[in-house]
């Protein structure tokens, strides 16, 4: 393990000052993966600034139908969450198959977007969402959409000298349902082999399918958004037929690959089976 220096900023004010001051800085969130990779000799940063201290980070706020989570909000705190609970459930359910209950109340959700690995739980839940990130720089704060934030495995498009201070969407509300389905090689602490969310639209008297968004993980070098599955229920009722032909638009539109957690094509196999199910979920949810 190389050493670094350690700082503990009190605003984010200071957090871009000390950005600025030690290039070669690491945010430390939790710090469930960052220490992992320090230790395993991955990264090797000069300076660790601890995020710990931001409590304006911290938190889940419900304004005018819109949820606002501060960076470093735990998974515990969300999967424990009333308002995440009934107005995003799919992220409430995600963030509760994070790990283990150690890696769930110091893993935060900023670490998980910011880690950009392939199979974040968060991620899918949050890009079904339509999720928007807003980041600080010492230039100010700009918006950009969750789904635009990964350029690749571990990486992001977020600049040197900016952090992700909190994630927003519009609150869950009349005829309108979620759901996240994640499989694991276990049934706790395992990463996804493939993990899926979908946020429907619909009318409950006719079934017909307004609005849908489709999200999974770990079948391509980033989280993915679905079109081609979208497009098939959107404007369609919703029946088990529909949902299969989804199913099967799916699993031909994602390009998996091969590695120590599964096969391409099982992946793909499953990729349209756990959108299935998670649609399946959330029409049960809303019809009830
Ligand atoms: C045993 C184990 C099991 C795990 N299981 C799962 C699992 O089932 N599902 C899952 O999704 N993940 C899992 N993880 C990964 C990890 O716990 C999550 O990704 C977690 O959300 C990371 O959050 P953190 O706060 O600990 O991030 P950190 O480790 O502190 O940071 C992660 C990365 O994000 C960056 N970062 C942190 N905060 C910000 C910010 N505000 N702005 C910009 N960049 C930031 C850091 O610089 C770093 O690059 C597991 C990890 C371990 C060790």
């Amino acid at each position: 393990m190389s050493k670094f220096e350690y700082f503990r900023p009190n605003t984010i004010e200071e957090a871009i000052i000390l950005m600025r001051e030690n290039p070669s800085y690491c945010l430390l969130a939790g710090g469930t993966d960052v220490m992992v990779k320090i230790k395993e000799n991955i990264i090797h940063p000069s300076a660790i600034l601890d995020l710990g201290a931001l409590d304006s980070l911290k938190g889940i706020k419900v304004e005018g139908g819109k949820i606002t989570i501060g960076a470093l909000t735990t998974h515990t705190r969300l999967f424990e969450s009333d308002t995440i609970r009934k107005y995003a459930p799919a992220l409430a359910k995600a963030a509760g198959l994070v790990g283990s209950p150690q890696i769930r109340n110091n893993g935060t959700v900023g670490g998980n977007m910011g880690n950009a690995s392939p199979a974040a739980d968060t991620v899918p839940a949050l890009m079904a969402y339509d999720a928007t990130i807003t980041i600080a720089s010492a230039t100010g704060t700009r918006e950009i959409l969750l789904k635009d934030l990964f350029k690749g495995p571990g990486r992001t498009y977020l600049e040197p000298g900016e952090l992700i201070t909190e994630i927003s969407f519009e609150a869950q509300g009349v005829n309108q349902s979620s759901s996240f389905e994640k499989l694991g090689k276990r049934k706790a602490l395992a990463i996804s082999v493939v993990n899926a969310a979908v946020f429907i639209e619909a009318d409950p008297k006719t079934k017909i399918v307004n609005k849908a968004r489709f999200a999974l993980g770990s079948v391509a070098a980033t989280p993915i958004r679905v079109p081609a599955g979208e497009e098939c229920l959107i404007g369609n009722v919703i029946s088990e037929k529909l949902l299969s032909e989804v199913a099967g638009v799916v699993s031909n539109a994602v390009k998996p690959i091969d590695d120590v957690r599964s096969t391409a094509v099982y992946r793909q196999e499953i990729a349209g089976t756990l959108i299935k199910r998670a649609l399946e979920n959330a029409w049960r949810t809303m019809s009830n």
